[in-house]
């Protein structure tokens, strides 16, 4: 869209801090609740019934926790290196991760299917879409879970209660809630950032007498329809309040929207919302981009483009590599002398994001037709401030008769009573709430994943990890011989695309794990030097990229909260997620695994 008139860049950032301000809240993240107790009903699984079996006390060559993308890539690329002996444990009932919970109508992928689906090219899947919905994803985790033979020994609807390091034996000892206990020579952990529900903490929650469900629990029992998008059928008679305005309910609103009797919309910070542009997948243009290789260049292209290197073509082009190939524009528009001036940088990203997010809001005034509704849909912030949406039919949700924005000036939903929502004062009685609240960040590890890890002489990754995260590569820790974690933070941290750091480091685990077994090594550790060099070499970065704390509050800056001092270590490779690739490439493939001592 192009810009009509001149931006007033100091009024936009006194707005922007304007709106900011009024959102900060003194309890940050302690405002939502655990859910438990009388509350543990949201947790339940509406899905896949758990069924009863016998509690395992045997040994595995590999345990992996965790049945998402990180355990499945793990996984196949351990088969692959001949390694068939791996359990995946999940709380799920099956394969998937967030994909199993995450069957709310109209999920899909954020980033393009051909970067963000792993192992496209073993399975030989062909995404049917750019941007692939959530049963074609949950579809694809099952195809490699079923490829690999990763079913046979998987143990699902468990929860891993305990993972202890014995010495003696030099195994891991695991203890789950279906009174699992059995040992792994090896264990991977793959426990995902944002998987556990969280719920506002408001008053009378628990005294509702209507129907309600959190978005990773959906209710199709209740609400008709199914994941694969058929109509909400049983909808047409009810009211229905949806709490949050995040990533989930713009992807699930226009649904509710057309389904609804009367549909609430609370929204307590509206989501910047781009244009999506999502197309099928034509198979011929699929054939011709799907030589040998394909997904690994795709792969290293999107990542290029997106953090900022220069890439000869953007493959991709998704809303991801179109954000950075802006930055980058806008920089390289600057005369030259000025193009290694810090300053003139910052302040040429900064225009770059005024413009892109002017552009968002001149979009809501061209769909949305109520002027008042339209202004309240804005987005007041940096576009990297809180999570980037990018959707086709949201806005037009807002013109649906019986859809209305409850937007609540940054103060959110008060409370809720017997009958339904009170907003500004004013109680909406609704037949059924639906939490699109998010999950939790920042919480205690083991709180998120439910379980304790204790490495040798009884130490605990809590404890280790009190002032801030230690790792080499982000997948060895000291004193956690045979242990791997599989996740971006210390790695790559490329955040735009999970799935890449998760495919490199399921190969380097699997590599590793090929040649331990080779050499009958019993421990794999990352040696004291080799974690504190890495550690070292992490803080001579350029810090954390999301977050900032001048950003209207939400998960990426801890709720506007100032940040823990362990926080500086959640970085990845000081030169840039290309570069780490390349470099842990060159790494494994070396096969001497400097700095890590087998024994
Ligand atoms: P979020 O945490 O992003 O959103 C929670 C929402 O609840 C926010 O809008 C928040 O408002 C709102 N909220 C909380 N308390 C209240 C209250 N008292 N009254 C009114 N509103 C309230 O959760 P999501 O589930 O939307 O998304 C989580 C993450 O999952 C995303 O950020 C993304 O990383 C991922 N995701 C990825 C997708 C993909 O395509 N790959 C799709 C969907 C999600 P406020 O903003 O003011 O805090």
């Amino acid at each position: 869209m192009p810009q009509t008139k001149a931006i007033d860049k100091e009024a936009l950032k006194r707005k922007y801090m304007e709106e900011r301000n009024k959102r900060l809240r003194p309890d940050g993240n302690a405002q939502y609740v655990r859910i438990e107790g009388q509350l543990s009903h949201y947790l339940d699984d509406p899905y896949v019934p758990v069924t009863e079996r016998e509690p395992k006390t045997d040994h595995v060559t590999v345990a992996f926790i965790g049945g998402g993308f990180a355990g499945l890539v793990t996984g196949a690329r351990l088969v692959e290196q001949g390694v068939t002996d791996v359990r995946i444990i999940d709380k799920g009932g099956d394969f998937g991760g967030t994909w199993y919970w995450n069957r709310y109508p109209g999920a899909m992928c954020d980033t393009a299917s051909f970067v963000y689906m792993p192992l496209l090219e073993e399975t030989g899947h062909m995404p049917t879409e750019k941007y692939a919905h959530a049963p074609e994803i949950l579809g694809h985790c099952q195809r490699i879970g079923n490829q690999y033979s990763l079913y046979d020994n998987a143990l699902f609807h468990t929860q891993v209660t305990a993972l202890n390091w014995d010495e003696a034996a030099k195994v891991w000892q695991i203890k789950t809630n279906r009174g699992d206990d059995f040992t792994a020579q090896f264990v991977g952990m793959g426990t995902g950032p944002l998987h556990v529900p969280k719920l506002p903490g408001l008053s009378g929650i628990e005294e509702f007498k209507g129907h309600s469900f959190h978005t990773s629990r959906w209710d199709y029992d209740y609400t008709g329809g199914d994941a694969n998008g058929a109509p909400l059928d049983g909808l047409g008679d009810k009211r229905v309040a949806l709490i949050g305005t995040g990533a989930t309910a713009v992807q699930c609103i226009p649904h509710l929207a057309a389904a609804c009797k009367t549909f609430y919309v609370c929204q307590r910070t509206p989501s910047s919302v781009d244009v999506r542009d999502n197309q099928p997948t034509d198979p011929d243009w699929f054939r011709g981009i799907a030589t040998p290789g394909w997904q690994q260049r795709w792969l290293e292209n999107f990542t290029q483009n997106q953090t900022g290197g220069i890439a000869a073509e953007d493959l991709v082009k998704d809303g991801w590599t179109d954000l950075s190939r802006r930055i980058r524009a806008k920089i390289n528009s600057l005369p030259e002398a000025d193009r290694g001036n810090p300053l003139k940088m910052l302040s040429a990203y900064e225009d770059s994001d005024f413009e892109k997010m002017e552009e968002i809001r001149a979009r809501i005034d061209s769909v949305v037709e109520d002027k008042q509704t339209a202004d309240q849909l804005k987005a007041w912030y940096r576009q990297l401030c809180k999570r980037p949406c990018f959707h086709d039919e949201y806005l037009d949700a807002f013109n649906e008769p019986s859809t209305v924005l409850l937007d609540t000036d940054g103060k959110g939903v008060e409370r809720i009573t017997e009958r339904g929502v009170v907003v500004g004062g004013i109680e909406y009685e609704v037949d059924c709430i639906i939490y699109g609240t998010g999950f939790e960040v920042g919480t205690e590890l083991v709180a998120r994943t439910g379980f304790e890890t204790t490495g040798r002489r009884g130490v605990t990754l809590t404890d280790y990890f009190a002032e801030g995260m230690r790792s080499k590569h982000g997948i060895h820790v000291r004193n956690f011989p045979n242990a791997f974690f599989v996740q971006p933070t210390q790695g790559a941290n490329l955040i735009s695309n999970v799935p890449h750091n998760i495919i490199e480091s399921g190969m380097t685990i699997a590599m590793m794990v090929r040649h331990a077994l080779d050499h009958d090594y019993q421990t794999v550790e990352v040696s004291q030097q080799a974690q504190d060099e890495w550690v070292d070499l992490l803080m001579t970065g350029p810090g954390m990229m999301l977050g900032s704390p001048d950003c209207t509050p939400g998960y990426y800056n801890n709720e506007g909260q100032p940040a823990s001092d362990g926080a500086k270590y959640h970085v990845g490779y000081p030169t840039g997620a290309t570069a780490y690739f390349k470099y842990i490439k060159a790494w494994r493939e070396n096969g001497d695994f400097e700095g890590i001592e087998f024994d």
